[in-house]
């Protein structure tokens, strides 16, 4: 069902307002998405009505605020079909997902040991892995990309040893937009006797993501790009794994019992939630699905399929213009260089027009040194951007491309 443009912008106060005297276009979507009046409103309620620290008290206020807490939990459970609420650990998002799986996962690697990324990864799923080297010598192996963005499938196969212990890859890529094959991938990890970790931060809000039906060892991903409350993350994990893991951190609220000689843990999730979580923005959580929810994940990803159709075919026309990643089936991202004009440069002449897109080498530097560049100027969709608003970033660019052929 086609999305009722004009009703979802209503939602989004922030998209009225005026950039250099220009009506806003705003196009960082990949970085961090806009936030529905819902969202605000759950967080004001809870600042309002229900603040009190959560599963902690036994008064009316805390009871209130551990219960929407843990209505998120099993809204985010529902939402990517996670088989139990004690597998979804409420992170601050994506980065501290992979870094609690790096870290408690990592414990029990050795020299020589072996992790699969891929090249196109963010650096939230390279640094986190390559900060094992303090404790043993773990080796990085590297998906390589074909020309188009999408991976080299038979390269990933040759990449399996005796000594893999990981792979950690992003379902869609932050740059590229491509949707990596994820589904077979981690199937053919398994073969391999290899857990998967699915860095999701760019696909949960773009399209349906079954934990189950992917077979994903590990999921993570970030509520504020899901137009969600910022600080706010979800680490999914197979109970199994997530239950002989250690402990990331410790403090109040992950123990069973503490005494100065030894300390028992609490059962999932809470092994993994140490001290006072932002419990506002976990309990926004439901508004945030509820919303994504009642947009109808395939409706927004039919019409941002849409607005990358006719971005892609518009800024084609420009001359000198490259655009990086054309995978089939890619995602609402679109990275491109105009011949001889910096990124940063075309970054501040759009944004001089009202138009805000991404410029540089968006957290993946391996990517882009990999491609011979340096960064690119980036354009990433949401539901709430029209067709309309395609079109006047597209003849922007062609504006300042023209402003830099004077
Ligand atoms: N992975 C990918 C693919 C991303 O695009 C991002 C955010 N740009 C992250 C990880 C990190 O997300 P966060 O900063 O919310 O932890």
């Amino acid at each position: 069902m086609p999305l009722d443009i004009d009703k979802i912008r209503e939602d989004f106060p922030i998209l009225n307002r005026t950039v250099e005297g220009n009506r806003l276009i705003y196009l960082d979507n990949a970085a961090t998405s806009q936030t529905p009046r819902c969202v605000v409103d759950s967080i004001c309620q809870m600042y309002y009505e229900h603040k009190a620290n959560v599963h902690r008290g036994v008064h009316t206020l805390s009871q209130e605020a551990t219960d929407r807490v843990e209505e998120a939990r099993t809204k985010v459970k529902e939402f990517i079909n996670a088989g139990s609420t004690e597998e979804i650990i409420f992170t601050r998002g994506t980065t501290e997902g992979i870094n609690l799986v790096a870290s408690s996962f990592g414990d029990s690697l050795c020299n020589g040991d072996e992790i699969i990324v891929t090249v196109m990864e963010h650096h939230s799923n390279i640094v986190p892995w390559q900060l094992l080297q303090r404790n043993c010598r773990v080796v990085l192996r590297v998906v390589p990309m074909n020309a188009d963005g999408s991976l080299m499938l038979d390269a990933y196969e040759d990449l399996f040893t005796d000594n893999t212990r990981l792979v950690a890859l992003a379902h869609v890529s932050n740059v590229l937009g491509t949707v990596n094959p994820v589904k077979e991938m981690i199937a053919i990890a398994h073969r391999h006797g290899v857990p998967v970790l699915v860095d999701g931060a760019q696909a949960v809000a773009h399209r349906r993501v079954d934990v189950v039906d992917l077979d994903a060892d590990f999921y993570a991903f970030s509520a504020h790009k899901m137009y969600g409350p910022v600080g706010v993350g979800i680490l999914y994990g197979k109970r199994r794994f997530l239950e002989a893991l250690p402990p990331y951190q410790g403090g109040g609220e992950m123990i069973g019992h503490v005494s100065f000689e030894k300390t028992t843990f609490a059962d999932l999730p809470f092994k993994f939630e140490a001290g006072t979580p932002d419990y506002v923005g976990m309990a926004a959580m439901t508004a945030a699905i509820d919303y994504i929810t009642s947009l109808g994940l395939d409706n927004i990803a039919a019409h941002e399929q849409e607005l990358l159709a006719a971005a892609t075919a518009g800024l084609m026309e420009i001359p000198g213009m490259k655009i990086f990643g054309n995978a089939p089936g890619k995602e609402g991202v679109i990275s491109f260089l105009v011949d001889g004009i910096h990124h940063y440069d075309m970054g501040m002449l759009l944004d001089k027009m009202g138009v805000a897109v991404r410029t540089g080498h968006h957290c993946a530097q391996p990517l882009m040194t990999t491609l011979g560049i340096e960064g690119t100027v980036r354009a990433s969709f949401a539901a709430y951007n029209s067709i309309d608003e395609v079109n006047r970033f597209v003849a922007a660019v062609a504006r300042a491309a023209a402003m830099f052929r004077k």
